[in-house]
This record gives C-alpha cells, sequence and structure tokens, in this order.
C-alpha cells in the first residue's frame, strides 16, 4: 500500500523497512544454513512442467527449484534466486540443481519414465561467469552418467549482454560439449537480432508477456514475430505460460514449436509429473471413441 503512494512515501515507513531488511536477513541466514548443513533435500526441491510440440507429443521438460522454508513456507524462486545471487550462494544451489537434475534422469530411465527427450534447467548469469563453467558442468553431468545432450541450459538474455564475448565462449563450449542451449524470457530483454545470430541457440523461449496478450483476433501479434526470427535463426520456438485454449490455438496458427504453461500442466513435484505421464500414457493407449475430449 505505501508503495502505490509513490517512492518518496516509502520512505515515511520505518517500520515496514525494518521488516523488510530483517526478512531478508532471515531469508539470507536461512539459505545458507540449508546450504552449509546438508539438509537441502528436505528443504529445497526441483518441479517439473512438461513441454509439448505443437502436435501435442511430449519434448521434454522444465525442471523449476522450489525452496520449502522452515518457517516461511514455500517460497518462490523470483524471491530466492536473486538472493542467491547477490550474496554468492547461486553457484552451490545451482550445482545442487545440476545433480538433482541428473539423479532424476538416471532414475527415470532406471523405471522406464518416458519424460521425453530431454530436461531443462535455468542457469543463472552468474553461474555462466564462472571461469571454466562449460567444463566443469560437463565433467559433473557425465560423472553422474547423463551425456549433456539430455540437458537443455535455459539462460536469459540479461545473463549473455554482461560480457558478451565470454558468454559467447561459453556458451561454444556447451554447444560443443553436447548442451542444448535455450534463451528464456525472449523479448523482455535487450537483445539486439545481430547478438542473437552469432548465439549457438537450439530455442528462443517467448515470454509469457506476449502468449497472454494472444487472442484470436490479433492481427498481428508479436509472438508471431519472434517465432519468425526464430525460424529464420534455424531454432525452435517454444511459447511459456500458455494459460488457455484460445492462445494455444493461436499459437498453433503461428507455426510455435513448443508449448508450455498451466493448459498443459502446472509445475508438479516428482510425484505429481511421473502421475501425469503416466495418465497421458493411458489416455493415448484408449481407443479414440473413448478418449476424455479435451478442450
Ligand atoms: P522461467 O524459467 O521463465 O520459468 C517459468 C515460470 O513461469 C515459472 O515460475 C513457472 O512456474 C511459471 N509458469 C509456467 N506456466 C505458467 C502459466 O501458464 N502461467 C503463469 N502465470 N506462470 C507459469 P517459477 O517456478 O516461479 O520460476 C520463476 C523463475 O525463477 C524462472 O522463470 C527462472 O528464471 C527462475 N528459476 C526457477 N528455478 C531456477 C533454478 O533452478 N535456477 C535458476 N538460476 N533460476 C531458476
Ligand atoms: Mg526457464
Ligand atoms: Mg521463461
Ligand atoms: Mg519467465
Amino acid at each position: 500500500r505505501a508503495k502505490a503512494a509513490g517512492r518518496n512515501a516509502v520512505r515515511l515507513f520505518l517500520p515496514p523497512m525494518q521488516q523488510e531488511a530483517d526478512t531478508r536477513l532471515a531469508l539470507e541466514r536461512g539459505l545458507r544454513t540449508a546450504l552449509e548443513q546438508e539438509r537441502m533435500p528436505a528443504q529445497f526441491a526441483l518441479h517439473f512442467q512438461p513441454l509439448v510440440s505443437r502436435q501435442g507429443d511430449l519434448l521434454g521438460a522444465e525442471a523449476l527449484l522450489r525452496w520449502r522454508h522452515p518457517q516461511l513456507g514455500e517460497l518462490s524462486p523470483s524471491v530466492f534466486i536473486p538472493l542467491a545471487e547477490e550474496t554468492g550462494l547461486i553457484h552451490a544451489l545451482g550445482a545442487w540443481v545440476i545433480r538433482e537434475a541428473c539423479a532424476h534422469i538416471r532414475a527415470w530411465d532406471r523405471d522406464g519414465v518416458a519424460f521425453g527427450d530431454r530436461l531443462a534447467v535455468n542457469v543463472s548469469a552468474w553461474q555462466l561467469a564462472q571461469p571454466q563453467f562449460a567444463a566443469q558442468l560437463e565433467a559433473e553431468v557425465r560423472g553422474a552418467g547423463v551425456e549433456p545432450s539430455r540437458l537443455t541450459l535455459e539462460l536469459t538474455e540479461s545473463a549473455l549482454l554482461q560480457d558478451f564475448d565470454s558468454a559467447l565462449d561459453t556458451l561454444r563450449q556447451l554447444a560443443a560439449a553436447g548442451f542444448r542451449l535455450a534463451l528464456d524470457d525472449f523479448g523482455t530483454g535487450y537483445s539486439s537480432l545481430s547478438y542473437l545470430q552469432r548465439l549457438p541457440l537450439d530455442v528462443l523461449k517467448i515470454d509469457r508477456a506476449f502468449v497472454s496478450e494472444l487472442h484470436p483476433s490479433a492481427s498481428t501479434p508479436l509472438a508471431g514475430f519472434i517465432i519468425d526470427v526464430a525460424h529464420r535463426l534455424g531454432v525452435a520456438a517454444v511459447a511459456e505460460g500458455v494459460e488457455t485454449v484460445a492462445q494455444r490455438l493461436a499459437l498453433e496458427r503461428l507455426g510455435c514449436d513448443g508449448l508450455q504453461g498451466y493448459l498443459i500442466c502446472r509445475p508438479v513435484d516428482e510425484a505429481g509429473f511421473r502421475q501425469w505421464l503416466a495418465e497421458r500414457e493411458q489416455a493415448r493407449s484408449l481407443p479414440q471413441a473413448q478418449r476424455p475430449s479435451s478442450d
């Protein structure tokens, strides 16, 4: 409420600001403790959101980090990831995410769970900027018994633009190692088309903002422009945040290659993901007439 009254008004309220600083400090301490004390498995978890093709085939899933704080409950990564970045804890957290992602791939392979071709993980600018990031990641992933080609690394534009030449160098190494590369939240950042052309990308992910404005009568939606750019660059376009049938139909018509969003499935925990896959499998094995009608 104070913020709605304007920036200056916020300064008049010392107690809320003090509270904010206290919360921040408590969160930072919690994050550090959770990371240091190997209590991470209890507090952190990966959730999974499937990714399907325009035709409805399963392509894979994205791993999304969740932190269940002992006092505060489940916290959004948009709160604690920036905090982890500012405090340098992102390196330990990022390494945990990769280990956990590999462990899940191994377990699904072992159990014959067909989750699509690959799993996507989000990588922070700070991880990418680490010297030797590509070589270390390749060693870790191979050491965990997983082929790099089974991981898609999702990077944001801001992660690439801070030091473009060294980011480009790292991306080339990652691509050479076999990792797939996706540019996340595309369209919200500042990358110029000439930069884009030089990046060894496989996927452009259209930011949710462009998907939410899609409706049947939109004549020249920006999402369509982004899809065309992707195809001209020779990369796949994936839409994030698909929530309605109308949005899906518009994206299909625009030739979008991949779809992700609540309409298809919300991010779910590992058990929920296995259940979603199993139910999907079952629905597909039914004769056409017996299938529950979608949309
Ligand atoms: P992102 O990578 O762009 O992930 C997509 C976000 O959109 C996720 O939010 C997802 O839950 C949400 N989403 C998916 N479908 C829909 C939909 O249909 N409608 C709406 N309204 N939202 C949808 P989430 O899980 O809160 O993650 C937020 C961001 O936090 C991610 O954005 C990513 O940038 C970051 N993040 C998540 N996990 C990790 C991680 O392991 N490492 C790093 N570095 N960042 C992560
Ligand atoms: Mg992502
Ligand atoms: Mg995104
Ligand atoms: Mg996003």
